[in-house]
């Protein structure tokens, strides 16, 4: 029997260390997150939660 778990994740909010962009990324996200202004990555995926490289401003 398969059953989704139903896990707590959130989103952050997340500000470019190199160009100061600031965007919302998945916690959990399935591949790395790069900023969408200078490409930078803001995220790296762990298989699990992300490692987060850009400074988190906020979890929402
Ligand atoms: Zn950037």
């Amino acid at each position: 029997m398969k059953s989704l778990k139903i896990t707590n994740s959130k989103f952050l909010k997340v500000k470019c260390s190199k160009c100061k962009n600031e965007q919302i990324i998945f916690e959990k996200a399935a591949s790395n997150v790069n900023c969408s202004v200078c490409k930078e990555i803001l995220a790296k995926s762990t298989g699990g939660k992300s490692k987060v490289i850009a400074k988190i401003i906020k979890e929402l």
